[in-house]
């Protein structure tokens, strides 16, 4: 299988060079061709298989250029090792009548990311290498929390690579950045950056294009490499947790096969959700896909009116995975719905560099809307939301899984739409402890993250994740901050 670039189709890559080259070169993101076909008859093979299997059956046919052997060994790695705390990966839990949350933040991060960022690295090496040059590759990474250290996580002790996260001093939570600070392995660095995450995002880009940062690395036998979500390395291991959760429902006995499922997702960069899109092309029975937006609504609003308009405040909230005003994925849909047009995508794509919004046709939009449905909640939503499931169900969410649950609630209600539900759960409530906290009524002055983590603990009967409780008693290794104009100096120092 080839991959062609979303604004220049005559680009076209394997698969293991989309995964080294994450971007392509005129700026387009690398989509498959075509997409493999997931017949009933296929399912129903998948449906006694564990997480593993179905994902060696599954990512075979984006794979075509790594052998049975290179992916098996790479998912072993990724699933198999006692990386996730859950056998089952993603296991679901039943939310009332016709719902299902899909827990995906059991792996060591506990965030959804590592679903993603377990395997990522995997096939970075294998594709490293197919390209036989034998050069180390460097990852940098610019986070605002979940992503760098799920990241970390990923890449540590992985041969032939070393990784650099650079995160805002005073832009994570204090949880993640104990997360980043203690990180174990021979070839991390992680650097505190004095400004905000759009100072490190933009230096991460300039090091990227770097002219004299490129010759010393090529020097020394190395290469930059990204591991942000435009990756299709990426999407691809999110194309499985969908199947499988299809699967599992069958399984269970809670639909029967091939009964349409909706799926709701809490979303940012449109990467998950935009997964759950591929899963229903390539035949998964899916009806609809709902994206779920905080007060960031811009995707909903784009869902509504065809106008996708970043021009408009930003507000930090309680679900910070979420506050982001260009979804760089969505640019992977666009194509799609366009007929593959990639003239109009790269001119969508640059109104939106320049003046900041795009609007689409209506034939456009009205295919957008066949598939998708769009909503948003607010901050007094997202609190009560998190209380009404703990009292409902005594099921504990975090701020993004409720986002998704208050969204996934008023579809039905406006739509009369019953359709059994799988909406994806993207992180533990204790890598949010204070949010779900003060959610559920309690009392939260001057007290530390471990502190609040153990009264949730005590309010809610469910425990928090030894990946977390365990960072308590971890050594700090990296404890130095660096301003925006050093970032250069840190990557020397890094490596
Ligand atoms: C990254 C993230 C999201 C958003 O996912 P996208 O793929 O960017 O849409 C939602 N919730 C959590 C907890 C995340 O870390």
């Amino acid at each position: 299988m080839q991959y062609q670039s979303t604004r220049d189709k005559k680009q076209k890559v394997s698969a293991s060079r989309a995964i080294l080259q994450g971007i392509s070169a005129e700026g387009g993101l690398f989509v498959p061709e075509k997409l493999p076909e997931l017949s009933i008859q296929r399912l129903e093979r998948m449906i006694d298989q564990d997480y593993i299997r179905r994902a060696q059956d599954i990512l075979g046919d984006f794979l075509s250029d790594f052998s049975r052997e290179e992916i098996a060994s790479c998912l072993q790695n990724a699933y198999g090792s006692g990386n996730f705390a859950s056998s089952k990966i993603a296991p679901l839990s039943r939310l009332g009548k016709d719902a299902y949350l899909l827990e995906l933040w059991h792996g060591p991060t506990c965030a959804f990311k590592d679903m993603a960022l377990q395997l990522l690295p995997q096939l970075m090496v294998v594709s490293a290498k197919k390209s036989g040059k034998g050069e180390e590759t460097v990852i940098l990474v610019a986070t605002s929390g979940d992503t760098g250290k799920a990241a970390l996580e990923g890449f540590r002790d992985v041969p032939g690579i070393r990784i650099v996260v650079f995160y805002p001093e005073e832009g994570v939570s204090p949880l993640q950045k104990l997360q980043m600070a203690t990180q174990e392995g021979e070839n991390v660095f992680v650097a505190a950056i004095q400004g905000n995450f759009d100072d490190a995002q933009t230096g991460v880009k300039r090091l990227f294009s770097d002219r004299e940062t490129i010759e010393k690395l090529r020097a020394q036998n190395r290469v930059f490499s990204s591991a942000n979500s435009i990756n299709w390395g990426r999407l691809l291991p999110q194309i499985v947790y969908y199947v499988s959760a299809y699967c599992d429902l069958v399984q269970e006995e809670q639909i029967a096969l091939g009964e349409p499922i909706n799926v709701c997702v809490p979303t940012g960069n449109f990467g998950n959700i935009l997964a759950a899109y591929y899963a229903k092309r390539m035949g998964l029975p899916i009806r609809k896909l709902i994206c779920a937006s905080n007060r960031n609504n811009v995707l909903s609003d784009f869902i509504r009116t065809g106008t996708y308009d970043r021009n408009r405040p930003f507000y930090a909230t309680s679900s910070p995975s979420m506050d982001i005003l260009v979804s760089s994925n969505l640019e992977r849909l666009l194509f799609h719905l366009m007929d593959e047009e990639d003239e109009r995508i790269k001119d969508l794509m640059s109104q939106l560099t320049d003046k900041g919004r795009y609007t689409v046709a209506p034939d456009v939009l009205a295919r957008l809307q066949v598939d998708f449905a769009g909503g948003f909640c607010d901050e007094a939503q997202t609190a009560d939301t998190i209380r009404r499931v703990f009292e409902n169900y005594s099921y504990l969410c975090d701020p993004h899984t409720a986002v998704a649950v208050s969204v996934y609630e008023q579809y039905r209600d406006q739509n009369g739409d019953d359709t059994k539900t799988v909406i994806a759960s993207t992180a533990s409530p204790y890598k949010f402890p204070h949010s779900v906290l003060s959610a559920l009524g309690e009392e939260l002055s001057g007290q530390d993250a471990f502190e609040i983590a153990q009264k949730l603990e005590q309010v809610s009967q469910c425990p928090m994740p030894g990946q977390l409780s365990g960072l308590r008693n971890k050594p700090i290794r990296f404890t130095e901050s660096f301003s925006k104009e050093q970032m250069g100096y840190a990557l020397e120092r890094a490596l």
